[in-house]
């Protein structure tokens, strides 16, 4: 039996449906799992165009839903790296049938695959709810600046309350440049309350290999934003991952590698049994929203940037 894991963020443009055509397909290439990813932005697909799809699917999950064909008819399964991806048509589903049935969809998915990836639509809204009931396990995707660590830290609330069972692995922060007006890691980790498990630089090969169709773990394996997607697919799922290749060793060598340290999630079954009590208790939703929600960002975060004379 597979781990179905949702990739959310609140805010839009922070770099899911990136994330989760890179993981993906690491997880597909690098580490031989089978894999399926499903797009749940229905609203606003874009998830088959990061592997080269430009057209509606033939087969829908409408489809499959309707039982008018079979799951695995839905499947595209990308020609360079035998990802397979559940396409959302370009246009808008006409009826919330799909997201309905999600979780079904999602646990039967599960019986023949290691991994299902979700790609969550941006925002609060009923198809992000539908997709958090749908998860064993979560992924925050957050940008360095206070709308994407706000919006976040509503996404892990509403997550607790939707789905107290999820486990939420962890936050990672994309578009990393280390300029002084980013929130630091830190930072992050405290409004968020949780811990990051890998920073992912700013890298132009990645909208690069999004005009290619092609994920960039596949297209340009040894950028760094690759190496990162790499690290954080083995943590994923407990497996080391150490970049190699002559382009590498050599830029190694020069000193023109970064340094990605990566933060391994607890993983399913191991959390639930170390977990206390008391932890687990620490982990449900906050009372309220907004007050523990400004409280925290006036408190740690916004401070911080006054500090900065920002
Ligand atoms: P979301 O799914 O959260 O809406 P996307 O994955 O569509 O976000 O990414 C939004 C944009 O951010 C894309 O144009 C993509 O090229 C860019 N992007 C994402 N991650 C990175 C990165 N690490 N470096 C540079 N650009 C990135
Ligand atoms: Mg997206």
């Amino acid at each position: 039996m597979g781990r179905v894991i949702g990739v959310f963020s609140g805010k839009g443009g922070v770099g899911k449906t990136t994330l989760v055509a890179n993981i993906a397909t690491s997880l597909t290439k690098t580490f031989n799992k089978n894999v399926v990813v499903v797009d749940t932005n229905f609203s606003t697909s874009h998830l088959g165009m990061h592997f080269g799809l430009y057209e509606d699917p033939k087969v829908t999950l409408k489809d499959v839903v309707s039982r008018r064909s079979p799951i695995e008819s839905a499947f595209y399964i990308h020609p360079t790296t035998g990802v397979r991806v559940l396409p959302a048509p370009l246009k808008q589903y006409t009826d919330d049938s799909v997201m309905r049935s999600l979780d079904v969809l999602a646990k039967k998915l599960k019986q023949d695959n290691d991994v299902v990836i979700l790609d969550a639509a941006p925002g609060l809204g009923k198809e992000v709810l539908s997709s958090i009931r749908s998860i064993d396990e979560a992924i925050i995707v957050a940008t360095p600046d206070l709308p994407s660590v706000t919006d976040a830290m509503k996404t892990v609330n509403i997550i607790k309350k939707v789905n107290s069972k999820a486990n939420i692995l962890g936050v990672v922060i994309n578009r990393v440049t280390n300029e002084k007006h980013e929130l630091t890691r830190k930072e992050i980790e405290s409004a968020t309350n949780l811990s990051s498990i890998i920073e992912i630089p700013e890298d132009k090969r990645v909208p690069e290999s999004i005009a290619l169709g092609q994920p960039a773990v596949h297209n340009f394996s040894n950028s760094e934003a690759s190496i990162a997607y790499n690290y954080l697919s083995g943590a994923l799922i407990g497996e080391d991952y150490s970049p190699s290749g002559m382009r590498y060793g050599l830029r190694k060598m020069l000193g023109l590698t970064k340094k990605h340290i990566v933060r391994p999630p607890s993983l399913g079954k191991e959390r639930e049994e170390l977990e206390r009590p008391a932890e687990r208790k620490a982990r449900q939703p906050e009372k309220s929203d907004g007050h523990g929600l400004k409280g925290r960002l006036n408190a740690k975060v916004s401070q911080k940037l006054r500090e900065r004379g920002l």
